[in-house]
């Protein structure tokens, strides 16, 4: 099976992917405006996106039907400059997958716990070394007892070389001593983990502040890139939280973890308009192999398949 195969069969698996709404307006099991209105807000789709879905699929009555519904959504995702260009033209893009190689050497992954970030540097670290790069790994999360140990353990696993600091040490000097030890063997790729504590939501974001910092201060002339992990789960709430990163801590991609559960995956639209923040993977699963880059038609075909 091709990876692409493995992730439509896996989000095939949960028909309430988008909400079986969608789906049924879809199938013409449903077909008045109203429902595929009900239906896209239902599956978490967000008002703005939802009412310039209903206009796109309106001004293409008497063609296709699917196609429109198809068309619209896929425009939904695509960076808001060119979406708006794209509807004035009135068509979808041809090619929609977004760029996965990293500016630079290291990549911060952020987010708060539970979101499935350590499994995501994992995933992350497994899917470059097979693209030939070379990859390490920074335990910059010394909040969290266990976090250590678990990248530790994928590390061992995978063959990445882990940097570790002590438990209730200083991310940031676990982050500055990976990022030197990263310029000074030349690895291609380091991704730093970091703490996501959220009942001090200030500590934490300044935290991050220092932690990127200090990486642009080991590393002179490296831009970090600033990947946030997003439960596709928790929805709505996890997009405000996105939004607090996103402000104290410049976000360059986003990757959606969970896709494989019974999660909405209408959610990713107004993570997409909402951030204006590239989605550079999606989870779907709990190994190292379930890490797809995210190709907006790929995912919407998916949808209803
Ligand atoms: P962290 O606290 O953000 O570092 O989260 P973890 O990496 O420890 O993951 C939390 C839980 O989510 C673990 O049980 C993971 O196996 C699980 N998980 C992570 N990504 C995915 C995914 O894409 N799909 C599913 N089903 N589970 C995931």
């Amino acid at each position: 099976r091709s990876g692409l195969s493995k992730t439509r069969a896996q989000i095939n698996e949960t028909a309430g992917f988008m909400g079986n709404d969608v789906k049924d307006v879809f199938n013409n099991r449903l077909d008045t405006i109203e429902d595929l209105e009900y239906a896209l807000i239902a599956a978490d789709v967000g008002r703005a996106a939802t009412e310039e879905i209903l206009e796109d699929v309106r001004r293409s009555e008497g063609k296709n039907m699917q196609q429109a519904l198809m068309d619209a959504l896929t425009l939904q995702l695509e960076p808001n400059a060119s979406r708006a260009e794209f509807r004035k033209l009135g068509f979808a893009p041809q090619a929609s997958r977004v760029s996965v190689q990293p500016n630079g050497h290291v990549i911060m992954v952020i987010g708060v716990n539970g979101v499935g970030k350590t499994t995501t540097i994992a995933k992350l670290g497994q899917y470059y070394m097979g693209r030939g790069n070379s990859v390490m790994f920074a335990a910059g999360d010394t909040f969290r007892a266990a976090a250590g140990a678990q990248l530790g353990e994928w590390g061992d696993r995978l063959g990445v070389p882990v940097v570790q600091g002590t438990d209730g040490g200083d991310p940031a000097a676990v982050a500055y001593d990976a990022a030197t030890a990263r310029a000074a063997r030349g690895t291609d790729l380091l991704f730093v983990d970091t703490a996501g504590r959220l009942h001090n939501k200030h500590n934490l974001m300044e935290e991050l502040k220092k932690v990127r910092r200090v990486i642009e201060k080991a590393d002179p002339g490296e831009p970090a890139e600033v990947w946030l992990v997003l439960d596709a789960v928790t929805g709505q709430n996890g997009l405000q939280q996105a939004k607090k990163f996103h402000e104290s801590t410049p976000l360059t991609g986003v990757i959606v973890t969970k896709l494989d559960g019974t999660a909405k995956g209408g959610i990713l639209i107004p993570i997409v308009r909402e951030l204006g923040v590239p989605i550079k993977f999606i989870g779907v699963g709990e190994s190292a192999g379930d890490l797809q880059p995210f190709d907006s038609q790929e995912f919407v075909r998916a949808l209803f398949d």
